[in-house]
């Protein structure tokens, strides 16, 4: 082979030496991400001493994966994206191909929306993911010769496995800027599609891989002077262009999990079919009334039996549910996971939620931060400077309303006090999803027939405590006049929600507030 040709697609398929510290795992989050038929194809089942390789392949084939990664992730993505970001064009110019662009973002038919839920998912199973933005350069002279050959910048979505070098230098003023970035487009069984960014060119080779030779090779100017790529990060690492998954432990916990369960289906095996022990001569066939032929002359000692082997299950499934325990604790997700059958108490679900929250925000600054380069670049294209603001949600309401409503309705069950009565009731309407509303005040020992001296009616929402402040077992200086809960313009009690006069009194008064007048 000519040797050129061959060193050219070495170069062309070369990888750098942080892609080739990283391409396993990053192979094994994946498979541990997508499960079925890639997690089978990866062998993660400790193989046993001398089992024989269909052996091995029937076992996978018969242990299925209870795919925590993919659980803890989706958890993670319906958080983010409950609420859909924000976005302010500001002065940009909010065009058709703007519009097109949030419609359509990858030119593949996904909406600008479902392309970022899709970052955000590839970055938590691999740490971080590449987003390019790409125009493509078809001889357009004016905006509207590029609207009617539907030409506008799009998205495109690569993961860390398929960009295999890539180069930040850092500039006079501090800054760090990608030079050169090369990713396989797309790949077969013997072609791939390699393309190569510099800030002055972007080069595409088409290289048959059987033959080891690049086939075609295609040079465009890169008109944008810079690489349009950004780094969406999960959790920056120390290591620049690297990020921290959200599964690499939680993938070790599955394969473990993975693995029990393969026990327990040989273990099920071995208590419903021992195994049987006989010399080579008998013939014996499987299965309930088989018969067992021994040769005439056979040692009496040697007769056929069978090997009862008891395994305890119960001791397997034990370890399947502290390992599940594990995984709810490393992803903080341990009371929201339909897989959690464990009660938490309140503080420690109330820690645990704070920490989720925290987790979360994290990820929503990450994805506010990529959404705003991929602006930078898009309006770039468009000729314009990026004006706008992105706006992803920062904290995110995580609680367990069943557990919520159950808690209040009990202390409602033993309260009598109609004040706070109201308050629990406030909280079960919010709980249900409702605005929060103040609700009526509602006595259920109303208060009749009372009158003040003039021969007014006291409200009977009032308690039966409501007397003159000049009482003798009044607290000196105390009186609705001076309390937290007096409307003074409207002379009315909010705590009561029942009009009251300024020298009366009741055991429920409180000082008021510093702040309440600022
Ligand atoms: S003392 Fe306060 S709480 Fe009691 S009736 Fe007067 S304003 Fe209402």
């Amino acid at each position: 082979m000519n040797q050129t040709l061959l060193e050219q697609y070495v170069e062309v398929m070369s990888t750098n030496l942080l892609y080739q510290r990283n391409q396993d795992h990053w192979e094994y989050l994946l498979n541990s991400y997508m499960g079925g038929v890639e997690y089978q194809r990866g062998q993660y089942l400790t193989r046993y001493v001398n089992e024989s390789e269909s052996e091995y392949n029937a076992r996978i084939a018969a242990t299925h994966l209870e795919n925590h990664c993919k659980s803890v992730i989706s958890t993670y993505v319906s958080f983010l994206f409950r609420e859909s970001p924000k976005r302010d064009f500001d002065n940009n110019t909010e065009s058709f191909q703007l519009e097109m662009f949030l419609r359509d973002a990858d030119m593949d038919g996904r909406s600008f929306d479902a392309f970022m839920k899709e970052v955000s998912v590839w970055a938590s199973v691999f740490g971080h993911c590449w987003v390019l933005v790409v125009k493509p350069s078809v001889g357009a002279v004016t905006r509207s010769d590029e609207s009617l050959l539907n030409v506008r910048p799009y998205v495109n979505l690569v993961t860390p496995l398929t960009v295999t070098d890539w180069n930040w230098n850092r500039k006079l003023n501090g800054e760090f800027e990608l030079t050169y970035f090369k990713y396989i487009e797309e790949s077969n069984d013997t072609f791939a599609t390699v393309r190569e960014w510099t800030k002055d060119t972007i080069k595409t080779f088409i290289v048959n891989n059987r033959s080891r030779a690049v086939v075609e090779e295609t040079v465009e100017p890169n008109g944008l002077g810079k690489i349009p790529a950004v780094l969406a990060y999960n959790h920056r690492s120390p290591v620049r262009g690297i990020g921290v998954s959200d599964i690499s432990d939680i993938a070790h916990a599955q394969q473990s999990i993975y693995n029990l369960t393969s026990e327990v289906e040989q273990s099920v095996r071995v208590n419903g079919h021992p195994a049987l022990v006989k010399t080579v001569g008998t013939e014996a066939s499987a299965g309930a009334g088989a018969i067992i032929t021994m040769e005439d002359n056979l040692d009496a000692g040697l007769k056929p039996y069978v090997l009862a082997v008891s395994t305890d299950i119960s001791s397997i499934f034990t370890a399947i549910n502290h390992a599940t325990e594990a995984i709810d604790k490393m992803a903080n997700t341990g009371s929201i996971r339909s897989t959690e059958t464990r009660r938490m108490s309140g503080v420690a679900q109330e820690q645990e939620f704070q920490l989720l929250n925290a987790k979360l925000s994290e990820k929503a600054d990450n994805l506010e931060l990529t959404e705003e380069m991929i602006w930078q670049y898009w309006f770039e294209y468009q000729g314009e400077q990026w004006m706008g603001e992105i706006d992803y949600p920062g904290s995110f309401s995580i609680r367990d309303t069943q557990a919520d409503v159950e808690k209040l309705n009990k202390v409602k069950s033993a309260a009598t006090d109609p004040v706070l009565l109201r308050i629990i009731d406030e909280q079960l309407v919010e709980l249900l999803g409702e605005e929060h509303t103040r609700l009526p005040f509602i006595d259920p020992n109303p208060q009749t027939g009372r009158t003040y001296e003039d021969g007014e009616e006291i409200n009977s929402n009032l308690p039966a405590a409501y007397q003159p402040a000049a009482n003798a077992e009044v607290p000196e200086g105390q009186n609705c006049g001076n309390c937290e809960y007096y409307k003074p313009g409207e002379l009315y009690c909010t705590k009561f929600d029942a009009p009251v006069r300024a020298v009366y009194w009741c055991a429920k008064w409180e000082p008021v507030e510093e702040d309440a007048y600022n």
